[in-house]
């Protein structure tokens, strides 16, 4: 991706000369983000928030990139600014509308604190989206990455940047043989970033093309030190150590949940219930649906909706993961229609939604994909 260049000269640095790296003294923190900021110019991808360079774009896509692949952020990015294309946009929108539009890329959480910033940008900031680590740290959701991240891209503020694919590339140069959820070891990787943006020409080019080295070279597994600007003063590199650094995160174990989900079905559309606000998939819709921490019964999940067990009829089971959770979906079709099935004892918001209003309505994606068969089961 070629840039023009930069406006400040550079200090030289000579490679792996000179610095007071803390870990590893043979490292030049000045020559590294020179070196980046080269091999950005002529690598960093073409990205579609890259193209057109707005704070409100860039807050967008640094929502969307946390805990979800760039391949669908790239996907679903110039959709949603379509939608919202300023805070104000989204901050008047319903919130289902900005639900549905950030279905795919799961962590729901996250739009809702964007519609709560975008609402704050219009109150505190006169709709125009704030530069600032500062302003941009008062923020629903913005934490000091995201903050760092938009105002070092967008207005080249000194601002450091730590993600895990930017602790991943220091602590491999730097030879920290320290798992990446290491509090010290994340801890001295501020500390790195910090010096890092400090001495860099452009800290928001040399920021993104750490984020960018980490992602396609320094990747997790099997790294390309062969193609790495950076291996001349690379130590995990240097002691053969690129395979051993991080050390693996300590595995959390995931909780599992069971959902019991009975599909009722009319000619004219799918019945369907509103999940509560707060926790998982919060606010999105759903068949009726019984969860629990233990499997159920037939029988237990049919009395639980007011039904027989002769009403439900099994139809397919689904193991979904989530970061913290496995929810195991046991599905059943409900011989009651829509209008005849009984109220929910959770008073949860129901309706029969017309089968071609589906895809306005949030669904979570094992439930989308659920629903997507059975409206091509219909059509057949
Ligand atoms: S030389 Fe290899 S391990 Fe070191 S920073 Fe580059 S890609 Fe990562």
């Amino acid at each position: 991706m070629k840039r023009a260049s930069s406006r400040q000269s550079d200090a030289e640095h000579a490679p792996c000369k000179g610095s007071s790296y803390e870990i590893n003294s043979q490292l030049s923190v000045g020559w590294i983000a020179k070196s980046l900021i080269s091999w950005f110019d002529e690598r960093g991808r073409e990205l579609p928030w890259r193209s057109d360079r707005t704070p409100w774009g860039s807050l967008v896509s640094e929502f969307m990139l946390q805990q979800t692949q760039l391949a669908r952020v790239v996907d679903h990015w110039p959709r949603f600014m379509a939608k919202f294309p300023s805070p104000r946009h989204l901050a008047s929108s319903e919130e289902s509308r900005a639900l549905s539009a950030w279905e795919g890329l799961g962590y729901y959480r996250r739009v809702r604190l964007l519609r709560n910033a975008a609402m704050m940008i219009v109150r505190e900031h006169s709709g125009a989206t704030p530069t600032s680590v500062s302003a941009l740290q008062g923020l629903p959701g913005v934490g000091r990455y995201t903050a760092g991240a938009v105002a070092s891209i967008v207005a080249g503020e000194r601002a450091p940047i730590v993600d895990a694919n930017v602790v991943r590339v220091f602590l491999r140069l730097g030879g920290v043989s320290r798992s990446a959820d290491d509090r010290l070891a994340v801890q001295w990787c501020w500390n790195q970033a910090e010096r890092f943006a400090e001495v860099s020409r452009s800290p928001g080019v040399s920021n993104e093309a750490l984020m960018e080295l980490g992602g396609t070279v320094c990747t997790r597994r099997s790294p390309n030190c062969s193609a790495c600007p950076l291996q001349k003063c690379c130590k995990a590199r240097a002691e053969d150590m690129t395979e051993a650094i991080p050390l693996p995160k300590r595995r959390a174990v995931r909780s599992r949940v069971y959902m019991f989900t009975a599909l009722s079905v009319s000619s004219r559309g799918l019945l369907l219930e509103q999940r509560s606000p707060s926790g998982l998939w919060g606010s999105m819709w759903q068949p009726p649906t019984v969860e629990s921490a233990k499997k159920l019964s037939r029988a237990s999940v049919a009395k639980a909706f007011g039904l027989s067990s002769a009403e439900l009829h099994v139809r397919d089971r689904v193991l979904f993961q989530t970061t913290h959770r496995a929810v195991e979906f046991h599905i059943f079709d409900a011989s009651r229609s829509p209008s005849s099935f009984p109220k929910s004892a959770m008073k949860l918001p129901r309706k029969c939604v017309r089968w071609k209003d589906l895809p306005a309505h949030a669904l979570s994606s094992p439930l989308r994909t659920l629903v997507a068969g059975l409206a091509i089961e219909r059509e057949q």
